[in-house]
């Protein structure tokens, strides 16, 4: 039988599954030399076993031997004062090999009897010390261990001050604290619950409740949604007892080796005097900035700036670690790897290989690659800012202030006069693209993270928040409401798209810092990428962006927003309407000029660096106002508004995901595959005229069958007679193209998976409505993740694969891209990283592929998000 509880002092080189987090921390503390009050460790596998079976036969013997060698280290008994040495008096502490802050529980001070708050009084020669601890025990496993709730013992506390005409804790007596003690003990004992007066027995109740707290809700509902496993269970530290409340020169506090929220180097943190750990936590009183040590306890605060030091080489990374000064000595309590943000998590993975503390690879493995996008762009000034008056969901990172306008032409009226805006909508379709290009910032209140809105917000590079539930929008009236507040066409608005807060006038920002070093952990990084990246781009601002985020190519050109810009749409409108060639001719003909402009302003963004365009992929009647607005122009004796109702209702679909569009259309309407794909050639042919290297490839969306191919096929070789070939290939993003691609791969170049339809139908779900239900099948632990923002590795990926590599041996020469919106997200990029040449990301999120790509490529094992 495996020993299942250990002296801190044995457990070093035990592992952090076998200690937990907590024991693992304190027993590598203890082997660095730093100063832990002994302790020791029962194992997680202790605790499973007690799950499993109800009792672990002969554990407590284990830890009564323990106990005893425990004794000897610290010259104490536990719970027997002896004249002038106190009682031993231990902590029973949780500590999952996962961090699950607060998720269970801690019971402090344990040990203490009636008798031992004598000989604790004797000793200390402060009785009320001695009956504050007393009294803390008695809540702590009252609550924890008996099972009563804490409001009850709070309650009772508030009484007394009340009777005391005390405000703080610290007016009571040591009289008061007795009194308190025993209303405590008298009502346990009346609800049938008693407090044990034996220090063994509690110990073997609180170790028991700690095993327990492993299953408690709290625990449960957060291993759910961080997807920590339920088999894990929690260890067991129990340790001598500091104190921090043994008057001034005492206190506690917590530090951090460098600032989470900046990265900047150095001691932060802070401090309490006179209280133990728990105050801190409790918000009983305010903390003071670690930085004050420096006046009035300056060895302390020197020495902690030495434990800073020593706890970073040992575990060679930021620490988050808890202190206990008793009598002016310190002692560590816990510490792990420091939660950060974004940009401390790239300042201090930088710094630290600069340092030498940690190699460059892993540098570039620390750092959350889709965390990336957030740190170019400012945010709130959480100091400064007011409360939110609404919130939704984050949906592109980045701070926004502007006026608030609920129309494009609103926006474009602020944009003239050069005022930032924000676009506040019920949700959002195509048709708003031109509000939602010239704004500052765009706030739904309808849709998920993978909505219109979110979707566009992101490739844009615009700070969103979509889905606020709270706020009605009313655009004909230029108004909006939410928690009985309105917001009128022109007041001022800030969002945060990073945090999903909206505020009601401008609140300050702050500049997103740190490029420079973002840019050295990249460096770092390409040597291990083996995928291209590309981007995402539409039109050429995108494609410089992207470029300068270092993105090897356009790996998605949608023609289609070309399409919606003013001065073109009348001319789709037209193209719609046309009911003889000559009229359908000419539209095709203007659509033509603008076409090339856009593609040779886009090819020369993006010189000697391939560009797939796309050819048009949405049924024609997303081109058309809406249905409402035809009528009510119809009605008004608009002879146009009337026609195009008219085309509008004929057009209708009941599923225009699944209708009339991409190869459907082009095949069937050829005249608009060639004006398109005339228009690339003709704009690489011009710009190659003035010495430029113009790269186009082109394809064809939404195939499901080769003879889709094949015609597409025929029709482009029309033209590359006359211009010469450029790369043709598909787009895999139906199922039926994927189960074929065998058949398929010999007639194209490339296969570019279009992974946001390929996942929409291998699920059978729309992006639009699956705002409805998927948040709540990730919440109720039904999907590990939203497949519409995560690869779907199982059931898309199996997909993926199997044309992949049908694709490859029917086809050698075949080139494969992806280029949905999992293109930028970190864990689809590793999981595509191997399988093909390239992920096409859009512009903001070209920095997250491309380390991602280099973290799959380091091979380390890739750290999972959170
Ligand atoms: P949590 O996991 O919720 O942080 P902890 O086990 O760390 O719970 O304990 C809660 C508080 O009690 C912390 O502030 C901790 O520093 C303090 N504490 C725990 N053990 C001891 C001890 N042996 N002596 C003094 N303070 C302690
Ligand atoms: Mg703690
Ligand atoms: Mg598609």
């Amino acid at each position: 039988m495996t020993e299942r509880v250990y002296l801190l002092s044995e457990a070093r080189g035990l592992s952090r599954d076998l200690l937990g987090g907590k024991g693992f921390g304190l027993s590598e503390m203890a082997a660095a030399g730093l100063p832990v009050p002994p302790g020791l460790v029962i194992t997680t596998e202790a605790c499973r076993q007690y799950l499993r079976r109800g009792a672990v036969p002969g554990l407590f013997e284990e830890v009564r031997a323990k106990m005893a060698a425990l004794e000897g280290l610290t010259g104490k008994r536990f719970g027997l004062g002896e004249g002038k040495v106190p009682p031993l008096l231990v902590s029973v502490r949780s500590g999952a090999p996962v961090s699950m802050p607060g998720m269970m529980d801690t019971v402090l001070n344990l040990g203490l009897t009636l008798e031992g708050v004598e000989a604790l009084a004797r000793a200390t020669e402060n009785p009320r010390f001695a009956w504050d601890s007393f009294r803390r025990l008695l809540a702590m496993y009252g609550e924890v261990v008996l099972g009563e709730r804490a409001e009850v013992f709070e309650g009772m506390l508030s009484a007394l001050k009340e009777a005391r005409g005390a405000r703080a804790d610290a007016e009571l007596s040591a009289e008061d604290l007795e009194e308190l003690a025993y209303r405590y003990l008298r009502h346990l004992e009346a609800r049938g619950t008693p407090f044990p007066m034996d220090p063994w027995a509690q110990l073997q109740g609180a170790i028991e409740a700690v095993f327990r707290s492993w299953n408690n809700p709290r625990a449960r509902t957060y291993r759910r949604i961080y997807g920590i496993p339920e088999d894990l269970g929690t260890a067991v530290v129990v340790q001598a007892m500091v104190f921090g409340n043994l008057g001034e020169d005492s206190g506690t506090g917590v530090g951090f080796t460098r600032n989470p929220a900046t990265g900047e180097k150095g001691l932060y943190g802070e401090y309490l005097r006179n209280a133990q750990g728990e105050d801190v936590v409790a918000g009983v009183r305010t903390p003071e900035p670690l930085e004050r040590l420096k006046d009035y306890a300056p060895t302390l605060y020197e020495e902690l700036l030495q434990v800073a030091g020593r706890l970073e080489r040992h575990f060679r990374d930021m620490q988050d670690f808890e202190f206990t000064v008793e009598r002016g000595r310190l002692y560590l309590l816990q510490t792990r790897s420091g939660k950060r943000t974004a940009q401390a998590a790239v300042r201090i993975a930088v710094e630290m290989a600069e340092e030498g503390l940690i190699s460059k690879e892993e540098a570039v493995m620390r750092v959350e690659a889709n965390a990336l996008p957030g740190l170019l762009r400012p945010s709130v000034d959480r100091d400064k800012a007011p409360r939110p008056f609404l919130k939704g969901l984050p949906a592109s990172p980045g701070a926004a202030v502007g006026h608030a306008v609920f129309t494009n032409e609103a926006t474009e009226r602020y944009a003239a006069q050069g005022l930032p805006t924000v676009l506040v909508r019920p949700e959002t379709t195509p048709e708003d693209i031109t509000g939602m290009y010239l704004a500052k910032g765009i706030l739904t209140a309808r849709g998920g993270l993978t909505s219109h809105a979110a979707v566009v917000a992101r490739g844009l590079g615009v700070p969103a928040v979509v889905g606020a539930e709270a706020l009605k929008v009313f655009p004909e009236e230029g108004r909006a409401v939410a928690e009985g507040v309105e917001v009128r066409e022109g007041d001022l608005l800030t969002l945060d798209g990073g945090t999903g807060e909206v505020y009601l006038g401008a609140v300050p920002l702050v500049e997103a810092a740190g490029e420079a070093l973002l840019e050295k952990l990249l460096a770092w990084a390409e040597p291990f990428r083996r995928l291209g990246v590309r981007a995402n781009a539409d039109t050429p601002e995108d494609a410089r962006r992207a470029r300068a985020f270092g993105a090897e190519g356009i790996g998605l050109c949608r023609t289609e927003h070309m399409f919606f810009q003013e001065d073109r749409i009348p001319w789709v409108r037209r193209l719609i309407l046309a009911e003889t060639p000559e009229e359908e001719a000419l539209a095709l003909e203007r659509l033509f000029h603008f076409q090339k402009e856009d593609f040779k302003e886009i090819l020369l963004a993006m010189d000697g660096l391939p560009v797939t365009v796309r050819l048009l992929d949405p049924p024609l009647h997303e081109f058309l106002p809406p249905l409402e607005e035809l009528a009510a122009k119809a009605e008004g004796g608009d002879e146009e508004a009337k026609r195009l109702l008219e085309r509008a209702r004929a057009m209708r679909e009941a599923n225009p995901m699944l209708g009339f569009r991409g190869a459907r259309l082009l095949l069937l309407r050829p005249a608009i595959f060639r004006m398109q794909l005339r228009a690339l050639l003709e704009a690489a042919r011009e710009l190659k005229e003035a010495g430029h290297d113009p790269r186009p490839e082109v394809m064809v969306p939404l195939v499901a069958d080769p003879k889709e191919v094949e015609r597409a096929r025929a029709l482009a070789e029309e033209l590359f007679q006359e211009y010469g070939p450029i790369p043709f290939g598909t787009m895999i993003e139906t199922p039926r193209a994927a189960l074929l691609a065998a058949e398929i791969a010999p007639l194209v170049d490339f296969f570019s998976f279009g992974t946001n339809d390929l996942t929409q139908m291998a699920f059978g779900l729309s992006r639009d409505d699956a705002g409805k239900f998927l948040p709540r099948y990730v919440e109720e632990g039904l999907f590990p993740f939203d497949p519409t923002e995560r690869l779907d590795e199982k059931g898309v990926g199996r997909l993926l694969r199997m044309a992949v590599e049908e694709g490859r041996r029917a086809n050698p020469r075949l080139k494969l891209g992806l280029c949905g919106e999992h293109g930028g997200e970190a864990g689809s990029v590793r999981f595509v990283a191997d399988l093909l040449d390239y992920t096409s990301a859009s512009p903001f999120r070209v920095l997250t592929a491309r380390l991602a790509a280099a973290q799959a490529g380091l091979s380390l094992g890739a750290p999972e998000p959170a």
